[in-house]
């Protein structure tokens, strides 16, 4: 849908997940201005720094914007040729596994479908993974755990009618910057006691009632110490657990041993007693209570465990799929939930349909129309890399992301991309792994393309095109059905645009779980073009009417006796222990006015003018003992790589303990990043990477 002059179009952030309405215009000049969006439900009319500045990222420059074969223009045909056939080629010689797709939660749900189809459904390998998998998959892996499929059992509203919201590993004042403004907002007229837990002194703990500065990897212990509390204190909710979960007696047998006093996990977590004490009985006390999760649960090597030792308690007290309580991922990217939704993650299928049950396989070949399918789970983002590495994967296509700087042991990733037999790339810019690419494949971006995005409360909204496609760019859903048809698999990717896909996704969405129409979709998969051009947001999937407006339906969960499950999780700490030679613990994260490696709001003025460079904060007390002061360059070592970065002293960390951003990249550091840091050890059931945890060295660097 193209604006006229000064027409507004509503479309929606592509930044973080809360997902906020956006209305954009374009002047004759070509100038875009955008506001919020006041009749958007994720954020009514509000937008936040990065949100607010999108009008000044929409220019060309630095876009790419003719295809490329080895660095040189190309044609369109010449490019999607070349992709085909080494891709093809790749197939017949070494079968389906050795080529893979790594994705991105920038893409809209739609790209993503006929990606995962491409993949699974025609290619027949499970190999295509995303970027997400850096970000929550611990939570999916968790809920999958808990609750038998990959449910949201929460809304934004619940923040709102909570009385206690309790945030762990989670920086909402910098990373969901409108959600955390209705918390604030709700807390004004409610008085919502916030607990933040966070080894960090974050924006979010500056406003907190209790801050709880956990030593790293300690969250288990922290949960199993509450679940025993609640048990102690008469807490637990017996007609709830009896009658909707199995698995408490064990569950709470391992956390009662784990978390025997509240002294002795206070004492393991480098807590106060009393702030422990006091976030157990404020906890125990307050029916509303609201736990949020994010990256700093997720990102670790225990990161599931965490996520049901979070989801024990709420089990346990029964609170949960009702207004004003349960445990709430928050996501961080504009569609990770969206290609939760289609299947972007190598172990799921699409429609939250699993390759552990036959019948669901069979189900989507049949739907398909593919007998070629793939019929075990593929390689997860790290270990995908590595095979890149060890040359198991001969052909790989990256789509919207930049692996070379945002993986863990980077320096490996950039390794493995350079030794690659042949690596497309669909982007927009160049980046630090588009100097990798055999073929650049110009992708169409914010503003230019069209779709649905999926926030972090499963509510579905338009992204709208309010640009003209500059130069040759494409959408990617068009690319990669282009490279479809070439493979020869014309009828399933016959496509005319991105609502004849999204009906096909509601169409197959409609009889997800064990085969009954368990939703009503609205028709979806009939909506016409015209509907679909004024969809207004909405949840997904459509509750039918007069149940309630949320994913988890009463007290009856998607498991085969439809009760929940508790899952007996143990304290394991982190993957690599701090030791004389690398003794801080680095920790990594967002900044409030930065997204992902920068390559959008690095280019406005604005965002960059409160954190021009990355600084590496650290203790007074480390600072006094290594010699180092506010504004000296450090560099920072694991056993992985290095990175340099101005040294900033701060009273918000831990002794022991230090915080690089995790933005820069190479086109505005010579560091290249966290990622050459970053542990690739990852989380046994997610396959997430510990990113919030590497050992390292931190000493003056000579050059100045
Ligand atoms: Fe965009 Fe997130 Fe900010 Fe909303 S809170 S405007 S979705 S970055």
């Amino acid at each position: 849908m193209q604006a006229g002059p000064r027409s507004e179009v509503k479309t929606t952030c592509p930044y973080c997940g809360v997902g906020c309405g956006v209305l954009a215009s374009v002047a004759p000049s070509g100038e875009v201005t955008v506001r919020g969006d006041a009749d958007h439900p994720a954020n009514f009319g509000k937008l936040c720094s990065k949100g607010s500045a999108l009008g000044l990222t929409t220019g060309l420059e630095g876009r790419v914007l003719t295809p490329e074969m080895g660095g040189k223009p190309a044609s369109w045909d010449a490019a999607l040729d070349l992709v085909a056939e080494r891709f093809s080629e790749t197939i017949a010689r070494h079968g389906p596994d050795s080529v893979a797709f790594y994705v991105s939660g920038q893409l809209l749900t739609e790209d993503y479908y006929v990606a995962n189809k491409l993949m699974k459904g025609f290619i027949g390998s499970g190999n295509i993974d995303t970027n997400s998998r850096l970000c929550m998959a611990s939570s999916v892996a968790g809920h999958r755990r808990a609750f038998g499929e990959d449910i949201v059992p929460g809304l934004y509203e619940d923040f709102e009618d909570a009385d206690l919201v309790v945030l762990t590993g989670s920086n909402l004042a910098w990373c969901h910057p409108i959600l955390y403004q209705r918390l604030l907002a709700a807390r004004e007229k409610r008085g919502t006691k916030i607990v933040v837990i966070d080894p960090r002194r974050t924006a979010t703990a500056d406003e907190c009632d209790l801050h709880l500065a956990i030593d790293p990897g300690m969250d288990v212990l922290l949960f199993n110490g509450l679940l025993a509390h609640l048990e102690r204190a008469g807490i637990v909710d017996r007609s709830f657990v009896d009658a909707s979960t199995t698995g408490f007696a064990e569950a709470l047998a391992i956390a009662s041993a784990d978390g025997s006093s509240i002294a002795d996990v206070a004492q393991r977590c480098g807590l106060a007693e009393a702030d422990v004490r006091l976030f157990y009985e404020l906890f125990a006390a307050t029916d509303h209570t609201v736990t949020v999760y994010s990256q700093g649960v997720n990102q670790s090597a225990h990161g599931t465990d965490k996520v049901n030792a979070i989801i024990n308690c709420h089990l346990a007290t029964g609170r949960i799929g009702r207004p004003g309580m349960g445990p709430f991922s928050v996501t961080g990217q504009p569609n990770a939930m969206g290609g939760r939704e289609v299947g972007g993650l190598a172990n799921q299928l699409a429609a939250h349909m699993g390759f552990e049950n036959p019948v669901e396989i069979d189900r989507v070949a049949r739907f398909w129309n593919a007998p070629d399918i793939a019929r075990k789970p593929g390689l997860k983002a790290v270990d995908m890399f590595r095979a890149v590495g060890e040359g198991r994967i001969k052909a790989l296509w990256i789509m919207g992301t930049n692996p070379a700087v945002s993986m863990p042991d980077a320096r490996r990733v950039r390794a493995a991309l350079e030794a690659c037999d042949f690596v497309a790339v669909s982007d927009v810019t160049r980046n630090d792994t588009t100097r990798y690419a055999d073929v650049f494949l110009p992708a169409a971006t914010w503003g230019e393309k069209s779709g649905t995005v999926t926030n972090s409360e499963r509510r579905m909204s338009r992204q709208r095109s309010f640009l003209p496609l500059p130069g040759e760019a494409r959408p990617d859903w068009r690319i990669i059905c282009d490279v479809a048809r070439r493979m020869g698999f014309d009828a399933a990717f016959d496509f005319e645009g991105p609502a004849a896909i999204f009906r096909e996704h509601a169409a197959l969405s409609a009889y997800e779980n064990h085969g009954e129409r368990l939703f009503d979709i609205g028709a979806l998969e009939a909506i016409s073009d015209a509907d679909y051009e004024t969809f207004a947001p909405r949840l997904w999937p459509q509750p039918r009417a007069g149940e309630p407006s949320r994913r988890l339906l009463g007290s009856r969960f998607p498991t085969q006796d439809g009760r929940a499950r508790f899952v007996p999780v143990r304290q394991e700490g982190v993957a690599l222990n701090v030791d004389a030679s690398r003794p801080i613990a680095l920790n990594t994260g967002r900044l409030r006015d930065q997204w992902h490696t920068m390559t959008r709001t690095g280019r406005v003025p604005r965002l960059m003018s409160n954190a021009p460079e990355p600084a590496l904060e650290i203790a007074p007390e480390d600072a006094r003992s290594l010699g180092l002061k506010d504004g000296d360059l450090a560099r920072v070592s694991s056993q992985y790589g290095f990175a340099r970065a101005r040294v900033s002293v701060s009273e918000a960390q831990k002794p022991g303990n230090a915080f690089l951003p995790m933005h820069w990249n190479g086109q505005f550091s010579a560091n290249g990043g966290v990622g050459p840091l970053a542990t690739p050890i990852t989380d046994p059931f997610s396959g997430q990477p510990e990113l919030k945890h590497v050992p390292v060295e931190i000493s003056r660097e000579a050059v100045a």
